[in-house]
């Protein structure tokens, strides 16, 4: 199976899509902001600098990604992966190239979920996050929690990300534009870019997906 790279705005559904895809083919979910949250709360040396920087809806340096990204690659020995978030500026494009013929990594495809600003907005502001993986959206009448606030899975109390407002998505959205477009515009030029519609729903997003996966 080959290994998917997500590219997408912000809040446009990648740490789902990746969650269905390990669930239904095993693949291993590598979120670079995932591990930056698990950075935050490890209370490392490097926690308050990534704190600072993710809680202004900034971009994390890219050597602080690419060294959490290889520590991870290196721990998956070779299985089919989704990365989600990364790379996000042309510097990390560069470098994961080199990373990837380093660890022998050759075949990848790169997915664009693509969600306009206004959607992803409403999304963001909906979403609601269990500590199990799990994500939820009160503004979706599919994807509300059963009992208000609680998973459906694991029962725990559920979280809002802390940069889920709308000064901040505002910001992340920002550096999508600034940052991110170039490195799908990079990858179009290669003809790796495979174009998916996340407007309608995950279950179609999810289709899309397994569509091109069945195809590669
Ligand atoms: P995400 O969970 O993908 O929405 O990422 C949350 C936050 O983590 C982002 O707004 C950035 O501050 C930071 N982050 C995640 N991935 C990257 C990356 N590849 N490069 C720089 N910053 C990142």
């Amino acid at each position: 199976m080959k290994n998917i790279i997500f590219i997408a705005p912000p809040a446009s559904g990648k740490g789902t899509q990746s969650e269905l895809l390990k669930e239904k083919y095993g693949f291993i979910h590598i979120s670079t902001g995932d591990m930056l949250r698990e950075e935050i709360n490890s209370g490392s040396s490097l926690s308050d600098e990534v704190k600072n920087i993710v809680k202004q809806g900034q971009l994390v340096s890219d050597e602080i990604i690419l060294q959490i990204l290889e520590n991870k690659l290196n721990t998956i020995k070779g299985k089919p992966f989704v990365l989600d978030g990364c790379p996000r500026t042309m510097n990390q494009a560069n470098h994961i190239n080199d990373l990837f013929n380093r660890l022998d990594i050759k075949d990848f495809i790169v997915l664009y979920l693509n969600l306009d600003e206004k959607t992803a907005m409403e999304r963001s502001l909906g979403r609601l996050v269990c500590s199990c993986g799990k994500s939820y959206n009160i503004y979706d009448e599919k994807l509300r929690p059963k009992v208000d606030n609680k998973c459906d899975s694991c029962s725990k109390t559920l979280l809002k990300r802390s940069d889920d407002t709308e000064e901040l998505f505002k910001e992340r959205f920002k550096s999508y534009i600034d940052k991110t477009k170039p490195v799908l515009d990079y990858y179009d030029n290669l003809g790796m870019l495979k174009y998916i519609d996340a407007s309608i729903n995950r279950e179609y997003t999810f289709s899309q997906i397994e569509e091109i996966i069945n195809e590669s």
